[in-house]
């Protein structure tokens, strides 16, 4: 609970903390949290600034607006995103990471292009056992080799609480992904790091339930926390699943936390992702997830929604004239 004192409010610090068992305080830019009777940070003249605080009643709080009016920045590596930015990253690459040819293709299409964030599944989350698990911690090394040859950032999905660690090791931005994004062991580990971390939504999650999940990371300590609309399961079977345009313009709204959009896995084919991503990028966004593989059509995950490189460099030329006329910057 953030707890902010009205001027009328007559109890003192410790008065609150006997009625609750835990809360925030916003006080100074920080936020601070009590527990119990143990007032950790609490800055003993509290109550001389009774004025400045509020009370929130419901479950989205520190990601709320009402928290902090303006949007998180946030540091994906070398580039900033959210706050006053106004950069829309472009984090381009395949599903999973296959092979150091694979990869190194990958990272060199995006030097090439000038931007700087490459993505890559070592851990991949698939619906059946006897698909394609990802190379795991040799994936890892893959992408840590990535980013030490040509400066990219690098983010990748931990599929377990037990991979957090390694991620942290060889990459820049922990995903958490939509079939994940429950997983409270893998929410507490990412709340214990101050690596940035992406937050997909899963997808029959609502709104509420999906900024409840970037409040675990961010009541826990990591002020970093990204989400990203990746497609919601509708009736609708034409395409795999639905972009929620309307959801990212709520969020928008309601939080501050910066948002990426994945067109890829919402669209789930290939056709759709370009006119898709300008789509996304007229919103005023902070990033758009895109999977590109050097021939997608042998890819060993999400095969039919990967752009090949001239389809993705066609989509980046795309997007920076939408980006320009609401003011973004594509990096
Ligand atoms: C991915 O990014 O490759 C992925 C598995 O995405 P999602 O968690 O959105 O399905
Ligand atoms: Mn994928």
């Amino acid at each position: 609970m953030i707890i902010e004192l009205k001027e009328s409010a007559k109890a003192s610090a410790s008065d609150l903390a006997e009625k609750v068992k835990a809360f925030h305080i916003n006080y100074q830019d920080k936020a601070y949290l009590i527990t119990g009777s143990a007032l950790k940070e609490v800055p003993q003249d509290l109550e001389a600034h009774a004025a400045n605080f509020w009370i929130f009643a419901n479950d989205i709080q520190l990601a709320s607006k009402k928290f902090q009016q303006e949007k998180r920045s946030v540091n994906f590596g070398n580039v900033t995103i959210g706050g006053k930015s106004n950069h829309t990253i472009l984090i381009g690459g395949p599903c999973s990471v296959e092979s150091e040819e694979q990869l190194r293709g990958a990272a060199e299409l995006l030097v090439g292009m000038g931007l700087s964030t490459l993505r890559g599944g070592a851990y991949k989350p698939r619906t059946s056992p006897y698909s394609f698990q990802g190379m795991g911690l040799e994936g890892l090394q893959l992408l840590a080799k990535m980013r030490q040859d040509y400066g990219l950032n690098v983010i990748t999905e931990a599929r377990d609480a037990t991979h957090i660690a390694q991620i942290i090791e060889h990459t820049d931005i922990i995903q958490v992904g939509a079939k994940a994004m429950y997983d409270q062991g893998i929410l507490r580990a990412c709340a214990k790091t101050q690596k940035p971390v992406l937050i997909k939504r899963g997808f029959g999650t609502t709104l509420q339930e999906f900024v409840q999940a970037a409040e675990f990371v961010l009541s826990g300590g990591n002020p970093n926390v990204v989400l990203c609309e990746r497609g919601i399961r509708t009736f609708e079977t034409g395409t795999r699943f639905t972009l929620d345009l309307c959801g990212v313009a709520w969020l928008q709204e309601h939080t501050n936390l910066p948002i990426i959009l994945d067109p890829s896995h919402a669209m789930g084919y290939a056709y759709g992702v370009n006119p898709l991503a300008r789509a996304c990028v007229a919103m005023g966004i902070d990033g758009l997830l895109i999977e590109a593989h050097p021939n997608p059509k042998v890819a060993k995950s999400d095969a039919s929604q990967q752009l090949d490189y001239p389809a993705f460099k066609q989509l980046h030329a795309d997007i920076q004239k939408v980006a320009q006329s609401v003011g973004y910057k594509i990096v």
